[in-house]
């Protein structure tokens, strides 16, 4: 008999650094097909995966490059990078024979479903992963704030933000060798000890709508399947 799922439709932010390995930007085939195994596992097991990804790898509204443009038309710009991610996912996903189906909170009929509520929630149930493309759809937020958005909007029994750190630590392991990683910590810890775990906007809607976060490295191999089945891997930011 195989042990109960901990969770049974999740929500997994991924970020576009994750897509880009060891690459200075862009997507890296390789990292995008390790990540979409790790996604195929834990669909196999009957877990419902919706996806936003992030765009960093490509364009961020943010960045140098966009530092003397109109900061929403350099937003717009980072939301179809996001586009360009989702469709290299679904990609990925079909070449090893997951159905996965894109929806952008920008409408871009040709070559994504808009964004429908109903609809994501019917393809979750159906096995489908979904893959949620354009950030909120919004300029002046992040996909952080998006994964919050949908995550709540889809009933989700938890955010999985992938990183490249593996949790959540006492101060940044890169710089402090002493750092320790939570294997668990409240929302209201994290706020007081002032952790950064997602951008604020994005912080502040989990803990509203109580969805819970775990916080790992997608890079570790089996990692994804080990958090859903409720082993101590990442680090649990919980009510
Ligand atoms: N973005 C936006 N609104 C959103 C989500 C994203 O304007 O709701 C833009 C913003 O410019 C951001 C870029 O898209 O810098 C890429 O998203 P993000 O930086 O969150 O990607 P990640 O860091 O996860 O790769």
């Amino acid at each position: 008999m195989t042990a109960p799922l901990k969770y049974k439709r999740v929500l997994l932010k991924l970020s576009g650094e994750a897509l880009m390995g060891a690459d200075p930007f862009g997507i890296n085939r390789d990292t995008i097909m390790r990540i979409v195994g790790q996604v195929k596992e834990i669909a196999d097991m009957g877990v419902q995966v919706g996806i936003v990804v992030g765009g960093g790898n490509i364009f961020r509204g943010v960045s140098s490059q966009a530092a003397s443009m109109d900061r929403a038309t350099a937003d717009y710009m980072g939301m179809m990078a996001t586009v360009m991610n989702a469709l290299a996912l679904k990609d990925a996903f079909e070449s090893l024979g997951v159905k996965a189906r894109v929806q952008s909170a920008l409408s871009m009929q040709q070559i994504a479903e808009t964004y429908a509520r109903p609809k994501a929630i019917q393809y979750l149930k159906e096995g489908k992963v979904v893959i949620f493309a354009g950030g909120t759809g919004n300029p002046f937020f992040t996909t952080d704030t998006a994964a919050a958005l949908r995550g709540a909007e889809m009933n989700c029994d938890v955010m999985l933000k992938a990183t490249n750190v593996d949790g959540v630590y006492t101060a940044d392991p890169k710089k402090d060798p002493a750092a320790t990683r939570f294997d668990t910590i409240t929302f209201d810890e994290a706020l007081n000890k002032n952790l950064k775990v997602m951008d604020a906007t994005a912080f502040a809607l989990c803990r509203e709508r109580r969805l819970n976060i775990v916080v790992f490295g997608i890079a570790q191999e089996g990692a994804l399947k080990r958090v859903i089945a409720g082993e101590n891997e990442g680090t649990l930011v919980h009510c």
